[in-house]
Formats: C-alpha cells, structure tokens, sequence
C-alpha cells in the first residue's frame, strides 16, 4: 500500500475542483453531489500515478482490455479505487468487466442487460449502472433510443440490475446545454437522480443542469493522442 497521508497537490486536478465548486455553488447545489470521474483512457499508469498520489480515487476507462492491463496493479496500490466503465461494452466481456469495474455506464439493450446480470449472479458482485442514451439520435453513437428509456429501465431492474441514472453524450460540436437539459428531463421521468453528463469542455453547464457524475480527461491530463480504431 501507498500511502496517502502525504497527499501531494496537483494543479490541474485543484483547477477542474475549484470550477466544479464554483459552478456548484452557482447553482445551489453541493459540491459532495457531484463525483469527478477522471477519464484515464489511453493513459499509462505513470500518468494516472500522480493524481492517485494527489488523493483522487474515481476514474473511467472506455476499453475493458485496456483497463484490465492497467488497473489490477494500480488496485494493489491504492486503496479504494472506484472505477466507471464509460465506452461501449460487448456482451461477450461482461464477465470481466464486472470483476474491474465498480460502475457501468453503457448499458444500452437487453442482451447486455441479460449479460450483465448473468456476471453479477455468477460474482456475486452487483454493480450500479447507468442506461445511456443516444440523446442526439446519431446513428454511430451507442445509447438507446430516447423513447426506449422506460422499457430498458424495467428491463434492467426485472434482471435485477440496480440503474443509478442516465448518461448520454451529446454530439460533437453543438450547444450542449440542451442535450443536457433533455437528458435531465428524462430522468426526472423516470424517477431516476443519477446524471452522468459532461465532459471537459462542457461539465460546468452540465452541473448547471444536474449532473451528479461529470466525466472529464483531457482538462486533467492534456490533449490525448487519437484512439487506435
Ligand atoms: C473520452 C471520454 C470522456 C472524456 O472526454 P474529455 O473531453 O477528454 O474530457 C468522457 N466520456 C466519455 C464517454 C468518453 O469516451
């Protein structure tokens, strides 16, 4: 184990804090309702280091394979690290990603849903998840379709999964505000508190709109080197 009592500060990790305290404070709202997932995709661990070192312990990943090469030893280090799986997940790595993650965000059909549950009866590990939505109806992104929202609800908790809210990406390139604001809408809805929204160009809105899980990399780490297909 590391320890964590010598926590040293990290300028960019105090930055992102500082403008979600803010953006909080403005919209009357507690800071302690908002979790800042650290999205540490294509990261090596010797970047991701300094903010555990810095006290931070809630991340996101988009690749399970990448995820299960980093965090296993990182886990070794650190105590309580949570981590969110954020990307598109294929059915066919339920199982590891219910043994790495702590949270899934992409859940976004039946037969993941079915996969998902399967894991988490096996593992016994139950984890919270997040229906996603495919908030601007574009055809390449995952997510579900907006009306289907209610449908996958009751079939995720039929299966016994627990849905903690919704997530979306909204597209790239347009006003993000009313993606959010609709996103939030649908969940309020459902009767659903969990929003995973914003990224970091645009999670000080998506405070202004609720979100409870903001989901931020390059304003932590820099500019990231384009994703292999
Ligand atoms: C990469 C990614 C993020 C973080 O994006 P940044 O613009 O680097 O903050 C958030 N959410 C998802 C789903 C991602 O894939």
């Amino acid at each position: 184990m590391i320890e964590r009592d010598s926590n040293v500060s990290n300028p960019a990790l105090e930055n992102i804090r500082g403008k979600i305290e803010k953006s909080a404070r403005l919209a009357d709202r507690k800071t302690s309702d908002i979790a800042l997932i650290a999205v540490s995709k294509t990261r090596s661990s010797d970047e991701i280091r300094p903010l555990l070192d810095a006290g931070h312990h809630v991340f996101g990943e988009n690749r399970v394979q990448e995820a299960s090469e980093k965090w296993p030893a990182l886990k070794a280090d650190y105590p309580d690290i949570e981590l969110h799986m954020i990307g598109q997940l294929q059915s066919n790595k339920a199982a590891e990603a219910v043994a790495l993650f702590d949270y899934i965000h992409s859940v976004d059909r039946l037969s993941l849903i079915k996969a998902l549950a399967k894991e988490m009866d096996r593992q016994e590990r139950r984890l919270p998840c997040f229906l996603q939505v495919n908030i601007g109806e574009e055809p390449q992104k995952g997510g579900c379709d907006i009306k289907a929202v209610p449908q996958l609800l009751e079939q995720a908790r039929d299966a016994g999964i627990e849905v903690a809210g919704l997530m979306a990406v909204p597209p790239d390139g347009t006003n993000a505000m009313p993606y959010f604001a609709l996103l939030a809408k649908l969940a309020r809805d459902n009767g659903l508190d969990g929003l995973s929204m914003g990224m970091s160009g645009d999670f000080e809105k998506a405070i202004k709109l609720g979100a409870t899980h903001i989901r931020v990399g390059t304003a932590l780490f820099g500019e990231r080197a384009p994703q292999a297909a």
